[in-house]
């Protein structure tokens, strides 16, 4: 597959002497692919979006978005749609005018802006939903509008940080299964954050774990699921007894040579 996305030795250092935030990390993201990353709180996972998105400087390393360096490039000439937790939409406009913000057409004529919102609000799952006031929407309705607004430019990489951190387990579970459908559907490249192993396992062809600023592992849910690379990778998977044993047959073994066995709970 093509290339999209490729980081090499990317560092970020916040403290002198500290350990640094992003240690020299590798990636590959291949045009069309959902990659999700994944790790316990501080891992580095944010400031691996910041960097891509050009909203945080790299230390050394190199960025590279179809192989162009990205080092001096302003966020807005990235290509790149953004999506955080706090989407952080214009309460005193309405639908249409959150993601018509988006769009990158305000010069073309009116009637080409209102077929374009509106093809992005069937496409998120709120049809007609143009004249609505932002406060009037659920928290679920909020997410596809500030996903339609992130969508609207057609980014070549998608980036979502925490998507659905606000919303309840339940709409979270639904609305991960429709956006993977409709990334897939529009060829969308993403690279997405979560702290939800249940989120990304759902939404990626691929996850990446990190720790300490550095990826532990990166393969499909199922690789990841069943050979964990690392304790840690079996430990933050959730796997709590992890015991030491010899096994006999290639499907039980893991590389550090320990079974992880799933928690009780
Ligand atoms: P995650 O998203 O996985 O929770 P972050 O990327 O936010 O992790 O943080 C990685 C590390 O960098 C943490 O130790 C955090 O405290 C530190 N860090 C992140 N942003 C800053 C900042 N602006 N200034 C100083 N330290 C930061």
């Amino acid at each position: 597959a093509q290339e999209l996305l490729r980081l090499g030795g990317v560092t970020v250092r916040f403290h002198a002497g500290g350990r640094p935030a992003l240690d020299a990390v590798d990636l590959e993201v291949a045009a069309h692919e959902i990659v999700c990353v994944l790790g316990p709180s501080g891992s580095g996972k944010s400031t691996l979006l910041r960097v891509v998105a050009g909203l945080q400087q790299a230390d050394a390393g190199q960025v590279l978005l179809e192989g162009r360096d990205q080092s001096g490039v302003p966020t807005h000439r990235r290509g790149v749609g953004l999506m955080f937790q706090d989407h952080q939409l214009f309460p005193q406009r309405d639908v249409a005018g959150n993601v018509a913000f988006g769009l990158r057409m305000r010069r073309s004529p009116r009637g080409d802006q209102e077929r374009t919102v509106a093809e992005l609000l069937d496409l998120v799952g709120l049809p007609g939903a143009q004249r609505r006031a932002v406060a009037s929407l659920s928290g679920g309705e909020q997410q596809r509008v500030a996903l339609a607004r992130a969508l609207a430019p057609r980014p070549r990489l998608l980036m979502l940080d925490e998507p659905l951190g606000q919303l309840d387990r339940g709409l979270r579970e639904r609305l991960v299964v429709e956006l993977r459908r409709l990334f897939h559907e529009l060829g969308t490249t993403v690279l997405a954050v979560t702290h939800d192993q249940g989120e990304a396992f759902a939404l990626a062809d691929r996850v990446v774990v990190m720790q300490d600023g550095r990826i532990a592992q990166t393969g499909t849910p199922l690789e990841v699921w069943q050979r964990p690379a690392t304790e840690f990778v079996a430990r933050f998977l959730g796997f709590d007894n992890v015991v030491e044993a010899t096994v006999q047959g290639e499907a039980a073994a893991t590389p550090w040579g320990k079974v992880p066995v799933p928690a009780a709970t």
